[in-house]
């Protein structure tokens, strides 16, 4: 016999099947996401606190980050699921504002769940959410600014609010890592037909426990996680002439297993001989193009070694594709598939090739390249815990950033652009009018959870910040007035510059919206996972069911 849940006996599905129907189904799954939004909304801003996850293995992980805290939770919830997914898709896209994204997707699902009881049908509330986050759009286009690669001012502070919330230490190390990332994607992006462009994997970033978080540095050229093969070859290198291989510097071995009959000593000397002129001639081909480092994306045969490093030429073996690429584009080399006629042109160019001793490892750092399109952020912090949360902080900004350079605008934080967008869409919600407006106005409350979750966090009054803020964007210059969390007040954001890439707030409400939409179209959930598994309900009944503040 299957369960029976709100009421109907489910003949038709295997045993143990759960399944919960209309409003029901419904107001459980905004349960989940609402609770799912709480638990990140504490991390919010600068003065957000951090979460400590313990996977089941007992690996620790402390962040501040939305998306791995989802990620390491492990949710089981289809609901939780489609939330951690929020998060997900934001991270890809644009890289930061994945907290303010589930906070904004479980709200507007609350503020749904309220028009529910009133009997508003949940088409109708579709409607609205979609009607607000059109308008939302328009009016985020109207109060952003333009930035182009070369506000270097401006992309740092984007940098810096961005690692602001993650617990990465002091002033100073925030400012070198903010320098560091916009000085990063500026040498990075490419203006194709007006629009400036940046691939993030043209920024590597590598991380090594030990010496401290000022130490990261930005290498204008590729790291690469190998070693110089041979002891006798030169370790550091100036004025490198790069050759990029993607060839064996070995004899290939035959396919099939030929046998060759060697009779005599002298025939076997011969043979070896050959072996030995084959290898020698190699080195010839390499030295005669005027190389002075080889990375090799196979391997390099011991004899090969020898030869090179007797001619003072540096060698790394079994270096990545991805590698190859990268050294590529920042030493302005070609990598070459054969070892016949490589010209002198193909070479690339490092001010310095030096293999290093890091953490008892050895790197080669490939590094002072001209203009070099690859460049690499070398994280480093005491422990590996800070090293992982800085590189964390570190790929957020890259991200916030690059997005700010691509989409050109950025806009003022702190809950400033949710406050403003609120406001104007109150008076829109007028103009529409109908059932659709309190869809509208729902939707603008939803927004006001950013600003309310920061001055939660920053310890302030939120009913007085709320107002206060509401006032400040009633007058004419009120637009960058924000929640100044620092400094525990609410203030012109604008002047303090607390800047955010235009494309986090926008990603952040049509991801937030679309999942709301998502979830407002359910009305029935089967679930067909056994007993074992925790069915719609999830573990323990349902978490953060009550819905007031
Ligand atoms: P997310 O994962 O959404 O990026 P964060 O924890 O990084 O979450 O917090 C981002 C929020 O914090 C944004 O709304 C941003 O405007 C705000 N914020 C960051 N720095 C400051 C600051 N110095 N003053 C006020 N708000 C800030
Ligand atoms: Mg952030």
């Amino acid at each position: 016999m299957s369960k029976q849940v709100s009421g109907e006996q489910v003949y038709y599905l295997p045993e143990g099947s759960q399944r919960v129907l209309g409003s029901d189904a419904m107001r459980m799954n905004i349960a989940i996401c609402y609770a799912i939004a709480n638990i990140v909304k504490t991390t919010l801003g600068p003065r957000g606190m951090d979460k400590m996850l313990v996977s089941d293995l007992g690996d620790i992980v402390i962040t501040n980050d939305g998306a791995t805290i989802l990620e390491e939770m492990n949710v089981d919830h289809p609901a939780a699921k489609l939330m951690v997914e929020i998060a997900k898709t934001q991270d890809k896209e644009v890289g930061d504002g994945t907290t303010t994204s589930v906070v904004l997707a479980g709200n507007l699902l609350r503020s749904a769940g309220q028009l529910l009881e009133q009997r508003i049908h949940p088409t109708v509330i579709i409607k609205g959410y979609e009607l607000a986050v059109k308008k939302a759009e328009k009016v985020l286009e109207s109060v952003s600014s333009p930035v182009t690669p070369k506000d270097t001012e401006t992309l740092k502070k984007i940098a810096l609010v961005s690692m602001g919330s993650k617990g990465i230490g002091s002033e100073d190390e925030k400012m070198k890592i903010g320098q560091i990332i916009s000085d990063a994607v500026m040498q990075v992006s490419e203006n194709k037909t007006g629009k400036y462009k940046v691939d993030l994997d043209l920024i590597k970033v590598e991380k090594k426990a030990g010496g401290d978080v000022m130490n990261t540095e930005l290498i204008r050229g590729v790291l690469i996680d190998k070693e110089i093969v041979h002891s006798g070859m030169p370790k550091s290198i100036k004025d490198a002439k790069v050759l990029l291989l993607d060839v064996a510097l070995e004899i290939e071995k035959t396919e099939t297993d030929a046998k060759i009959e060697i009779t005599s000593p002298d025939k076997m000397e011969a043979f070896l001989h050959q072996e030995e002129k084959m290898m020698r001639d190699m080195v010839d081909k390499i030295q005669k193009t005027g190389a002075t480092v080889v990375f090799c994306q196979k391997g390099v045969d011991d004899l090969v070694q020898h030869f090179l490093a007797k001619r003072g030429i540096s060698a790394v073996r079994r270096v990545k594709k991805s590698d190859m690429e990268k050294l590529a584009r920042a030493t302005g080399g070609q990598v070459a598939s054969s070892l016949e006629d490589i010209k002198e042109s193909e070479l690339g160019y490092a001010g310095s090739v030096e293999e290093r001793k890091i953490g008892g490892e050895a790197m080669v750092f490939v590094e002072k390249c001209k203009d070099p399109k690859s460049v690499t952020i070398f994280v480093r912090g005491g422990t590996d815990h800070v090293v992982s949360e800085v590189e964390r902080a570190v790929i957020d900004a890259r991200g916030a950033v690059a997005s700010a350079i691509e989409d050109g605008k950025f806009v003022v934080g702190g809950g400033s652009v949710e406050m403003e967008i609120s406001k104007q869409l109150h008076e829109y919600a007028i103009q529409i009018g109908g059932r659709e407006q309190l869809a509208i106005q729902a939707f603008a409350e939803a927004l006001e959870s950013i600003p309310k979750a920061l001055a939660e966090n920053a310890g302030m009054d939120v009913i007085d910040t709320l107002v206060a803020l509401r006032n400040k964007h009633k007058e004419k210059d009120g637009v960058g007035v924000g929640v100044d969390v620092l400094n525990s007040k609410v203030s012109d954001l604008k002047a303090s510059g607390v800047y955010e890439p235009a494309k986090v707030k926008r990603q952040a409400m049509s991801a937030a919206t679309e999942t709301a939409r998502l979830i407002l179209r359910i009305d029935d959930i089967i679930s067909s996972r056994g007993k074992s598994g925790p069915g719609p309900g999830g573990p323990g009944g349902m978490p953060g069911m009550d819905m007031g503040d």
